[in-house]
């Protein structure tokens, strides 16, 4: 009896000591070895944990003839290929292969009753290429072939390496082990940016294509972008190319810079400056923003008022000046008090490829309750330069308050959005007198009629 307890109590243990899984189990994996889609059990998946894709090991294994075998009681898997082994144990961040301690950048894992391991580690343990194609959820793995021996290359310039590639804040950014500039070539329908890297091959990045194969960067965030992708374009001499492609923007307004060891090229500049859509009538898109909202009151005024009232009784004032201008169609991200996140915000603007976004708050300075005045933002684009520009030389004229300049910054709705977008701080909440005059119809009344002016001259209506 006490021994039934005694296994009964170490089960219970031993289920609360599993691991939990807390991956995001990406739906409808397939993995393509050499060039055969494979079958995988239903419980075998490729998943994504902490972004290390991790491909259960086993099945990869056995397609590939080696011999696997699972120790429950050390939770070791051993995998062996003639006199080559290969030793991995769950949880551990380290394997033993051929008796030699490697480093892995994410232990495995249990999951479904698989044991699931780094792509990586398969690319540089087992010695196969590999691919990972996120929008697909497909991996690709291939044999290398020992490469037949070849004459000694006359060109002997040295080889440049790929460490990383990534696209964040509209920059992609190369890291390499000397600065290289590129060859660029730009070209239309689709519209493309073509870098071609001489002399350079990849290390081992994340996600490295299989030779002779395309691997592609998530770009999901990002709506001017159509597709990131990379391959090992030529072989002797190495040579990468990666290729942008567009979505509704010109790929000539790139810039390009380089740093230590990176080369970034800055696609902020590039406009979305599409043909209006026809649904449209020729109309100009202009989406007008009021700040927070709902659960968001934003800022407290100097009397306690909320910012989201400010933003959304200016925003209204616009709406009224703006719902019968024959040229232009009005898109309001809120009419009443409720709370649009802000990518929300965002994606209504870029997917009704408006023209114009602006963007109303107030201001406020908890330390300092003398700090007054108007500031216009806009990020980087120069269309946003010129919006931004416009609208508050109109507002300063308006309201007459402290002309505090038209600034670069990085607000998400100006930052991510794809057209002429602008966010405005009609003045400063915090300050006794600037909130009262903010608060005072005749002001927001002047303040709209400056917005709506702005916007027009800009779009030359
Ligand atoms: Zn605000």
């Amino acid at each position: 009896m006490k021994n039934a307890i005694a296994v009964f109590l170490l089960s219970v243990l031993l289920v609360l000591l599993l691991p939990l899984h807390t991956h995001a189990a990406t739906n409808q994996t397939r993995i393509i070895l050499n060039g055969q889609e494979l079958s995988l059990p239903k419980d075998a998946e490729v998943v994504n944990i902490e972004n290390n894709i991790m491909i259960p090991i086993r099945i990869v294994a056995e397609n590939l003839k080696f011999n696997v075998a699972w120790d429950q009681a050390n939770q070791n898997v051993n995998i062996q290929e003639g006199d080559h082994s290969i030793l991995l144990t769950v949880g551990k961040n380290e394997a033993s292969i051929s008796n030699n301690i490697v480093r892995l950048n994410a232990a495995p894992q249990i999951v479904q009753n698989n044991v699931v391991v780094p792509l990586r580690f398969v690319s540089e343990q087992m010695g196969l290429g590999v691919a990972w194609n996120n929008s697909d959820k497909i991996v690709t793995l291939a044999s290398m072939k020992p490469a037949p021996p070849s004459p000694a290359p006359e060109n002997t310039t040295a080889i440049n390496l790929i460490h990383d590639i990534t696209y964040v804040n509209n920059q992609l950014i190369v890291s390499l082990d000397h600065e290289i500039n590129p060859v660029i070539t730009t070209l239309k329908n689709p519209e493309r940016i073509v870098m071609d890297f001489p002399a350079t091959d990849f290390g081992e990045i994340e996600n490295k294509p299989v030779a002779g194969a395309m691997a592609s960067l998530d770009t999901s965030g990002s709506p001017q972008i159509k597709d990131i992708r990379y391959s090992l374009y030529n072989n002797n001499p190495a040579q990468v190319r990666i290729v942008i492609e567009l979505n509704n923007a010109t790929a000539s307004n790139y810039t390009q810079q380089t740093s230590t060891g990176k080369f970034i090229l800055d696609l902020s500049m590039v406009n979305s400056s599409v043909p209006t859509s026809p649904i449209h009538n020729g109309k100009k898109i202009v989406v007008i923003d009021a700040g927070h909202g709902g659960t968001d009151p934003g800022t407290t005024s100097f009397t306690q008022n909320h910012e989201k009232d400010f933003t959304l009784a200016l925003a209204l004032k616009v709406q009224k000046l703006l719902q019968n201008e024959p040229n232009i169609e009005l898109i309001m991200t809120r009419d009443t008090d409720v709370y649009p996140t802000r990518s929300e915000r965002v994606k209504l603007a870029n997917d009704l490829k408006a023209d114009v976004f602006v963007s109303i708050h107030g201001n406020n300075a908890p330390l300092s309750s003398q700090a007054k005045g108007t500031e216009t933002y806009y990020y980087q684009r120069a269309s946003s330069k010129e919006l931004a520009t416009i609208i508050h030389g109109k507002l300063i004229q308006a309201l007459g308050f402290s002309d505090r300049g038209v600034k670069n910054e990085s607000f998400q709705v100006i930052r991510e959005t794809t057209m002429a977008a602008v966010l405005l701080e009609i003045g400063f909440l915090s300050n006794q007198e600037e909130e009262q005059a903010m608060m005072s119809e005749i002001n927001q009344n002047k303040a709209a009629q400056a917005i709506v002016d702005g916007i027009k001259e800009y779009l030359g209506l």
